[in-house]
């Protein structure tokens, strides 16, 4: 039995169905929605919440906002000291391309390498919570690394389940961690139907994307960061690489949290969002421009931006409502693109980013250049991973040169 004496200040107090608002019950633990089969998103009931300065003289983690978070007990937070990561000025490449302010949080300075420790930080917290005893995850890559890492901090078992075509790096890591890894061909969803099989007894807890309520909380803390680290100024647009989209669905949670608890003002204007996609796999570039309904049959090719291969994403309609929202829009690069925005960022600004960060910035400039994103306009960029990992997808382009 957990003991109240370490409880923590959150004030998680429902999960509501994405699509038709019914409430379950927050103190269960729960998948999808029952009604729906869509994510369940988390809600906070806060009767007194602190002053923001408050938050200055906490950890430099993303438990700093402990409050707005689903973990109940202390003793259950698994962390690797993830979040609060640096907010940096690309002030090389804003001056290249005349623009008067551009900045990168770098999310590749997570544990494990990408922001997906964020998420899977707080996935595992929760099943310590709820008594898990193992967890199973498909993963492009990131992912998999980071709920193995987690796992092995919680002392849980970890089955990890990747395409076959994954670089070796993201396998490899994942095996140090203790976690047993599954190589399927074929992409994501693939290795989603292999892990319901691997798991058909039901005793690992799925923590694919947004089918569990937790992850999603874990990601949002990107965009508390990005509110006060700003000095709670927001920049006026922000690029993101989607793919399932937690990250983008749980920035724009933030931020209308924020609004609703008082650390932003009421009529605050809030960013655009924009989402990058790879022209390999951009579903929801297809269905945003009324090429398809949904992304339901949607077929993609693998990207050297691994984290992007996610053809179906069952965050679909939360995805193109925070576009609509937020009067953001969706945009998707090709791998040579990807390839030429790597080279620029590493060789202007000293960072070598997960292609999915280099899609952001390439998307960026085509933007600026149609006149979507004006020169005038506070730029904020997203790099979700480091480029580390990502070696042996861009190794033949090294040979070339
Ligand atoms: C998983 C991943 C993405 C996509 O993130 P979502 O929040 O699922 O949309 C982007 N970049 C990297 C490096 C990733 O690992
Ligand atoms: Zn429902």
């Amino acid at each position: 039995m957990q003991t109240t004496s370490h409880s923590l200040l959150s004030h998680l107090s429902t999960l509501t169905c994405s699509g038709c608002g019914n409430p379950y019950d927050a103190f269960e633990k729960q998948t999808v929605s029952p009604c729906c089969h869509l994510p369940l998103l988390a809600g906070y009931a806060p009767d007194v919440m602190p002053e923001k300065e408050a938050l200055y003289s906490r950890e430099g983690t993303m438990w700093r906002y402990l409050e707005m978070l689903p973990v109940l007990h202390e003793e259950n937070i698994v962390s690797l000291g993830e979040g609060y990561t640096p907010i940096l000025q690309l002030a090389n490449l804003a001056k290249k391309y005349e623009l008067r302010s551009l900045q990168l949080k770098d999310e590749g300075q997570n544990p494990t390498g990408s922001f997906k420790a964020r998420g899977l930080s707080m996935a595992i917290s929760k099943a310590k919570e709820h008594g898990v005893e193992g967890c199973i995850v498909p993963t492009a890559g990131n992912a998999g690394v980071a709920m193995a890492a987690y796992c092995a901090k919680a002392g849980m078992r970890a089955v990890v389940v990747m395409p076959r075509h994954t670089p070796k790096a993201f396998r490899e890591e994942c095996y140090w961690y203790g976690a047993e890894v599954v190589l399927v061909d074929g992409l994501i969803n693939d290795c989603a139907a292999k892990a319901k099989e691997l798991n058909s007894n039901g005793e690992l807890l799925d923590v694919s994307t947004l089918k569990e309520p937790y992850r999603i909380e874990g990601k949002k803390t990107m965009g508390y960061e990005i509110a006060e680290q700003g000095n709670w100024k927001l920049p006026d647009v922000i690029l993101y690489p989607a793919g399932g989209g937690t990250g983008l669905i749980g920035i724009w949670k933030a931020f209308k949290e924020m609004k609703k608890i008082g650390w932003l003002p009421e009529n605050a204007i809030l960013p655009r969002m924009v989402a990058v996609q790879a022209e390999n796999c951009r579903p929801l570039v297809e269905t945003f421009y009324g090429r398809q309904a949904n992304a339901q049959n949607y077929v993609g090719k693998p990207t050297i931006a691994n984290g992007l291969a996610v053809p179906r994403p069952l965050g679909e309609q939360l995805m193109l409502q925070t576009l609509q929202e937020s009067c953001g829009t969706a945009i998707s690069i090709s791998e040579n693109e990807m390839i030429s925005g790597l080279k620029e960022l590493g060789a202007n600004e000293g960072l070598f980013v997960a292609p999915e960060g280099a899609a952001v910035w390439m998307a960026t400039r085509k933007l600026v250049d149609t006149g979507c994103i004006s020169p005038d306009e506070k730029i904020l960029l997203l790099n979700t991973g480091s480029g580390q990992k990502y070696m042996e997808n861009l190794s033949d382009v090294f040979a070339q040169e």
